[in-house]
């Protein structure tokens, strides 16, 4: 059954609808991408999936629960929503912390930042990270629990060379391991090369729920 489940999902800012009774499911063992224009409501949607955004109206499942529902939330779903970091602490207390307050055993710190490249900065503080390196201790954190979901927004966005094709390989790896991956972009070119399966939305609304090849064919 589908890993996530997204059932008429509307959120208003006061006059501002973000998203707009929008449904769709993203199915495990694939890459999802989630396409659309800036403003479009993707950020909304996923902060919606993992409980840091109450719905105005309609559910968000994830695992077959409410986010809120799960038990040790880190350990089904990783979210990879905002990089920026304000912690003073080093790269290697901030993920112990996050480990610590989700009964998440301290070893798999050391696990998750050899995994994204982080062991030789981790005695550094994390708020002077360069952004490629931020981006990178995102995932880290979002890796900590080992979840089957994994929900990425715009990862790519001002990275260097090197950093988007680590992004896009371990993507593939974790899809191909049967994750569920959902990762958002504004750029359709971004899209094609990373996702098997599209969903696309505009206002608020869905605009297409196919394959990347049968969506590229019909536009
Ligand atoms: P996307 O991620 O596709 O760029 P967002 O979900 O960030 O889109 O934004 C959708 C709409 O909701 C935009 O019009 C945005 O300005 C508005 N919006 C998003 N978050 C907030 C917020 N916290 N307060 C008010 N408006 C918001
Ligand atoms: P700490 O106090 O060590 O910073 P918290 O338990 O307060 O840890 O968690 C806050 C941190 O957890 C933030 O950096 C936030 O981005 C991250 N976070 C929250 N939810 C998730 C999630 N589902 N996946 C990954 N990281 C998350």
């Amino acid at each position: 059954s589908a890993a996530i489940e997204v059932r008429r999902l509307t959120k208003r800012y006061g006059r501002t609808t973000a998203v707009d009774g929008l449904s769709f499911e993203v199915q495990p063992g694939r890459v999802t991408g989630f396409l659309g224009p800036n403003g479009a409501g993707k950020s909304t949607t996923m902060r919606a999936i993992v409980g840091l955004d109450r719905p105005t109206d309609g559910e968000v499942l994830v695992a077959g629960r409410r986010y809120e529902q799960l038990e040790q939330p880190l350990r089904h779903v990783g979210a990879l929503l905002d990089v920026s970091v304000h912690t003073g602490r080093t790269v290697r207390a901030h993920l112990t912390g996050l480990a610590r307050s989700n009964r998440i055993p301290d070893a798999r710190v050391g696990e998750v930042l050899d995994l994204v490249g982080l062991t030789d900065v981790a005695g550094k503080r994390a708020k002077g990270l360069s952004l490629g390196m931020a981006q990178r201790l995102g995932v880290a954190a979002a890796l900590l629990g080992d979840p089957q979901v994994l929900l990425l927004d715009e990862p790519v966005n001002g990275l260097d060379p090197e950093g988007i094709l680590w992004i896009r390989a371990l993507m593939k790896r974790l899809a191909a391991e049967g994750r569920t991956v959902f990762v958002s972009s504004h750029l359709m070119s971004e899209m094609a090369l990373t996702a098997d399966h599209l969903i696309v939305i505009g206002q608020g609304r869905l605009l297409a729920d196919s394959s990347v090849t049968e969506f590229v064919s019909r536009n």
